[in-house]
């Protein structure tokens, strides 16, 4: 697969090395590299198109932001790619009318916009999910009794920060790995921003943290900690379903909550990342947040 990159700043250069150091240096045919300073608001990007460039099978576009990232879907024409990858890591970076812009003005290429980078995961799409099979939504072997044996990374965040966390991990008490994961993250560091993002309703750090956690989680097959539903309280006659659409987690895609056949909110606690906001939002106060050890299914 050809990889063509458009990057900028600090996070750019980290997923570059990081591809790099996985063997993938000889799937980059060509990079661009934009500086951090460019004014948020573009008129005129067709300047800032790369002059010369090969052909493509996947366009990665990491740490534009702003108006900046319009050039993805000319670079993507120009060399012929038909996917496209802009991870999202804070809200100015990339508002949501300029997805759509950017969505509109590319119908023939297949973008997505992964929130943040570590959450990517396959979407049928031949290069996307190809690149995704190795690098996106950390995936965890884990070998362990009552502390970590072994752990093997199968799918790591683009940034490098999931082998990190597992190099970290090993002969730690296994209960101790989930949360200790997030403190690692943080320590690497993680570059998503620590603003809340209005679409999500939570940081993209958080969200972060949330997918190193689930993949602790299960290569365990237990969570230590949860939100959970109170059967006897909830009751979606009485409310709008506030848990499943201020749930973060659920807003960037996933099933952390469902609504069970006999109307019952069902939270996950794989993916849950307790942050509590369904706490907050349930006018009939039935989730708390537990500590315990829930098996997970699988
Ligand atoms: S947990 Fe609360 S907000 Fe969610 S469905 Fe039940 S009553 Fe409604
Ligand atoms: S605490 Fe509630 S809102 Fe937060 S991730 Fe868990 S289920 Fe979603």
């Amino acid at each position: 697969m050809k990889i063509y990159l458009l990057i900028s700043g600090k996070y750019g250069s980290r997923v570059v090395n990081n591809l790099a150091e996985h063997g993938m240096a000889s799937n980059i045919v060509g990079m661009e590299e934009y500086p951090e300073d460019l004014p948020h608001f573009i008129d005129d990007f067709s300047h800032y198109i790369p002059h010369s460039l090969p052909d493509a099978d996947l366009i990665l576009a990491v740490g534009l932001s702003g108006d900046i990232n319009m050039v993805v879907p000319e670079v993507a024409r120009k060399t012929g790619a038909k996917s496209a990858i802009i991870p999202i890591y804070s809200p100015e970076q990339m508002p949501p009318g300029l997805q759509q812009e950017i969505t509109e003005s590319a119908p023939d290429v297949r973008i997505v916009f992964p929130k943040p980078f570590c959450s990517l995961e396959p979407i049928g799409d031949a290069p996307i999910d190809e690149f995704a099979s190795r690098f996106g939504k950390p995936v965890l072997y884990i070998k362990s009794d009552n502390f970590i044996k072994k752990v093997k990374v199968l799918r790591g965040a683009p940034c490098g920060s999931t082998d990190y966390i597992a190099k970290g991990l090993w002969s730690m008490p296994a209960e101790e790995a989930e949360l200790n994961a997030t403190q690692k993250l943080h320590n690497y560091p993680c570059n998503a921003s620590t603003d809340t993002d209005p679409a999500v309703g939570d940081t993209s750090m958080h969200l972060a943290s949330y997918q190193i956690k689930e993949a602790v989680k299960r290569g365990l097959g237990f969570a230590v900690k949860s939100a959970v539903v109170d059967d006897e309280i909830c009751d979606t006659a009485k409310c709008q379903e506030e848990c499943l659409k201020t749930c973060p987690q659920v807003r960037i895609g996933l099933e952390t909550i469902t609504i069970s056949n006999e109307e019952k909110a069902i939270i996950d606690p794989a993916t849950c990342g307790y942050c509590e906001i369904c706490v907050k939002e349930c006018p009939q106060n039935a989730i708390e947040i537990q500590n315990g050890r829930f098996e997970l299914e699988g």
